[in-house]
């Protein structure tokens, strides 16, 4: 039903605290977590984010541990340069292609690596860092997280600078784990479309993680996409969902936003539990198919598994000013 070049977007993974692991080969089939080479070309996987996350893992130091992490991530580039292709510029997106590689885009979950200091973005950003979410679930020096709830406020002064700067460089705004405040200052602030990594429709179900249609519909207004998670307690609020439950999450957006401002959010190697028929990346061809059966026409698919991301990051790739 698909042509093999469809090249599936996936806003959202953490595989890469995995590669530094001694159980966990990228370039191999793993028997544990959610992803790696092999099933990345099984899914027929053309571009994938790669997140860096630290504040969850409660080390000494976010900034020791991103770099170590960006690492892991260039020496799998290295190892597997014949089938994978960083993307740092515009043009990079239409070059993995041409070469028939997997697009690979380097981003920031939080910015607690930048330990305040926006000195350091242009580091990451020659580093690779494409994309970059404020913060995780708490406050640091830029924002706050959805897990501050109540006691959550708005953008800091260096929030408000880290915003305009991600837009002057280039490096996409990721609004992921914001608190709703936050959410809506970055969204005004920023010049450019901005992701929601991986998220899904608060009204269907209400898990802090989700947006409601406010702010699903203020996204839409800035182009802006969101990347629908495959977090069972984002999908249903428990441990278990069906791949009929996830399509209803891209049901209900699609029909309040629009089908343009959707797009896979996995989180693979950031959950635990898995949609059920979606276990890891090599089972992307079920979830185009569940689409489908649910009324998705083949060019709304290939706009979710593909074209909205790569709209958008031709829009914050493209014309940097100067460090
Ligand atoms: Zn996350």
């Amino acid at each position: 039903m698909f042509a093999t070049d469809l090249r599936i977007t996936d806003c959202h993974c953490d595989t890469t605290w995995r590669m530094g692991k001694n159980d966990y080969d990228f370039s191999r089939r793993n028997s544990t977590g959610h992803l790696d080479l092999p099933r990345l070309l099984e899914g027929g996987v053309g571009l994938q984010f790669f997140a860096v996350c630290t504040a969850p893992l409660k080390e000494r130091s976010c900034l020791h541990a991103a770099l170590q992490q960006i690492g892991h991530y260039h020496r799998a580039l290295a190892l597997n340069s014949h089938h994978l292709h960083n993307l740092e510029h515009e043009e990079d997106l239409a070059a993995a292609e041409q070469k028939g590689k997997i697009g690979t885009l380097l981003a920031l979950e939080g910015a607690e690596p930048l330990e305040g200091s926006l000195e350091l973005l242009e580091i990451f950003y020659i580093l690779g860092v494409r994309a970059l979410s404020l913060t995780w679930n708490h406050r640091n020096h830029f924002a706050d997280g959805v897990g501050e709830k109540l006691a959550a406020g708005g953008l800091t002064r260096a929030g408000r600078k880290l915003v305009q700067e991600l837009s002057r460089k280039g490096i996409m705004l990721d609004l992921a784990h914001l608190a709703p405040r936050c959410f809506f200052e970055a969204l005004e602030l920023t010049e450019r479309p901005p992701l929601v990594s991986h998220a899904n429709a608060r009204e269907l179900c209400d898990h802090p993680r989700n947006l409601s249609d406010k702010q699903l519909k203020a996204l839409a207004a800035r182009g802006g996409v969101i990347g629908m998670s495959f977090c069972p307690y984002f999908i249903t609020g428990e441990a278990e969902a069906s791949l009929e439950q996830l399509i209803d999450h891209f049901i209900y957006v699609a029909a309040l936003v629009g089908v343009e401002h959707l797009a896979f959010g996995s989180d693979f190697d950031g959950i635990e539990k898995t949609v059920t028929g979606i276990p890891d990346a090599a089972a992307y061809p079920a979830l185009l198919e569940a689409l489908c059966k649910r009324g998705f026409h083949s060019h709304e698919v290939e706009l979710i598994a593909r074209s909205n991301v790569e709209r958008i990051l031709r829009e914050n790739l493209g014309k940097r000013a100067p460090p």
